[in-house]
């Protein structure tokens, strides 16, 4: 396939994928197979041909790109985990390429390593989502030419949180962006979408990927143990981000830190609840040294010829950034405590369940012990009043020290 080959024609919009209830399993038209085999035009080493987890998904997608009909909006739904955002990157390599994802080249490496100037991801930067000032900015980054590729892509995370106005600013590029221009949004399920969005776009469902299929994925990725891959599965989700998460001690401590606040919680006084809390704050907001170091180095190299209002934009944009890693560093913190809290209410009801948390067995036997079914529930519930109070932005450290004293009532009968 040529770079220079219309990304988005009138086939593709009239594919049987267009529209909410269209699901990439229609069957196909080309007759390409869908089976796990990668097809010619892929390369061995393209992200689209090694998508695991999703193979009518894979297969859906590798028709659009072999053929030259890439539609211009797609919907990625699915639940978190299903491994959206892999399938967006893996697309979005796909079209940069100049050879249709042949996986080696160096737009291929860039789009894998996440770092290629023609693929821009969005997430929401404020708690309560899209911020205008945001989408603006996305529309303005449209309206240029590509910088290395013959095509841009943009991938619109949480794109349920595309409310009002941000949503409306969105919605005509999103229904005729100029040529080469494709939109990858993801979202939980269509129906916490607009429907103003859904219909502009080709809906492609995810399926729910089962834990032990999540595991041996993040095996075959980094080789370490059942137990391990399991647990990284619990905690950061898709087996893409759980590879992550297992190669980063920092995320990995953070982990460690919020098992160890919640063993010691049944001995716990007052002053060792707050300083839990302060310390689990600290060990999330570790990896982020690396981020404002590099945001510095960016705000020192523009110095000298952004205006004081764009520096001004610039510096706001980072601590809105900054927060928003934070918040999901936080919500990694949170999904292990709820793990570890699933475990022992499983171990409660069947002493011989295998827990998720099985490299920590002796965390999940001790707070077994301490805890009644009605606990480990009360439990479960005050992890999620957390992540909700997270979401509505309350501080971090005043929603954790809650949690803590509110998870510290039920281990204490
Ligand atoms: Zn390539």
């Amino acid at each position: 396939m040529g770079a220079d080959q219309p990304r988005s024609t009138p086939a593709a919009q009239a594919s049987p994928a267009s529209g909410a209830a269209a699901s990439p399993s229609a069957p196909a038209s080309a007759g390409a197979p869908a089976s796990a085999s990668a097809p010619a035009a892929l390369g061995e080493r393209s992200l689209l041909a090694n998508l695991s987890g999703q193979p009518r998904v894979r297969s859906f997608l590798t028709r659009a790109v072999t053929s030259g009909r890439t539609g211009h909006a797609y919907l990625f739904v699915g639940s978190p985990g299903s491994g959206k955002l892999d399938a967006a990157y893996a697309l979005a390599q796909a079209i940069v390429c100049p050879n249709g994802g042949c996986g080696t080249c160096d737009e291929c490496r860039r789009a894998a390593h996440r770092a290629h100037p023609d693929v821009h991801y969005y997430a929401p930067e404020s708690a309560t989502g899209y911020l205008v000032a945001q989408v603006r900015d996305l529309l303005a980054d449209v309206a240029l030419a590509p910088v290395r590729a013959a095509s841009k892509v943009y991938i619109v995370d949480r794109c349920d949180l595309l409310r009002a106005a941000s949503a409306n600013a969105l919605l005509k590029t999103l229904e005729e962006p100029p040529a080469g221009v494709v939109f990858i949004l993801l979202g939980t399920s269509a129906d916490t979408i607009l429907p103003t969005i859904v219909s502009r776009c080709q809906c492609v469902p995810f399926r729910v990927v089962p834990l032990e299929e999540a595991a041996h994925a993040v095996h075959a990725a980094t080789g370490l143990d059942d137990a391990r891959c399991r647990m990284a599965v619990a905690v950061a989700g898709s087996p893409a981000r759980a590879a992550e998460f297992l190669k980063s001690s920092e995320r990995m401590e953070a982990r460690r830190v919020m098992l160890r606040a919640l063993d010691g919680l049944a001995y716990a006084d007052e002053a060792d609840v707050l300083g839990a809390a302060k310390e689990l704050l600290a060990a999330v907001k570790a990896p982020l040294a690396e981020v404002k170091s590099t945001q510095q180095a960016v705000l020192d190299q523009n110095a000298d010829y952004l205006s004081r209002g764009a520096l001004k934009q610039l510096e706001d944009r980072n601590k809105r950034e900054l927060s928003a890693r934070e918040r999901s560093g936080i919500m990694e913190v949170l999904a292990s405590a709820r793990s570890l809290f699933r475990d022992v209410l499983l171990g409660l009801e069947d002493p011989h369940a295998a827990p998720v948390n099985g490299d920590v067995p002796e965390v999940v036997d001790r707070l077994r012990a301490r805890a009644s079914v009605s606990g480990a529930v009360a439990a479960l519930a005050a992890v999620e009043a957390c992540e909700k109070r997270i979401q509505r932005n309350v501080t971090p450290q005043l929603a954790l020290e809650v949690m803590l004293f509110e998870i510290r009532k039920t281990l204490c009968r």
